[in-house]
């Protein structure tokens, strides 16, 4: 989704691309159509075009909507014994060899006791 949007009342006058500070509104004209363009990497989200826009058209309203968006889903490994969250499938094979004991799917309690278990005689 684009930060920039503009809703139906657009008439593609320019006043937003021309007082863009940053200029990070442009346009093309081709053919029958007027496409209005975005530049994210250079929009320094001062609102300007939003101000100045004689048909009330530019719409920030999406980026207040308090919305989380998902931006990646990974498998969850469970502690193998009370079932907690511990990581993901990816990380076991980013561990250094040393660190290999930290693969074992174990949340802290009961790696506690796995390794207090191992060093008793
Ligand atoms: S200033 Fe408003 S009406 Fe004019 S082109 Fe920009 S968004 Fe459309
Ligand atoms: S928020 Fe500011 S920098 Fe971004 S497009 Fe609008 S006028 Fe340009």
């Amino acid at each position: 989704m684009s930060y920039f949007q503009v809703n139906e009342k657009c008439n593609g006058c320019l006043a937003c691309v021309q007082n863009c500070p940053a200029r990070a509104l442009d346009f093309r004209d081709e053919g029958e159509s007027r496409a209005l363009l975005h530049n994210m990497a250079r929009c320094a989200r001062c609102l300007t075009c939003w101000r100045i826009c004689p048909q009330g058209a530019v719409e920030f309203q999406h980026l207040l909507e308090n919305r989380w968006d998902e931006v990646v889903t990974l498998k969850l490994i469970r502690c193998r014994v009370c079932g907690q969250p511990v990581f993901t499938d990816g990380l076991p094979g980013a561990l250094d060899e040393k660190l290999v004991d930290l693969a074992e799917p174990l949340c802290p309690r009961h790696r506690a006791r796995h390794q207090a278990g191992r060093q008793t005689p």
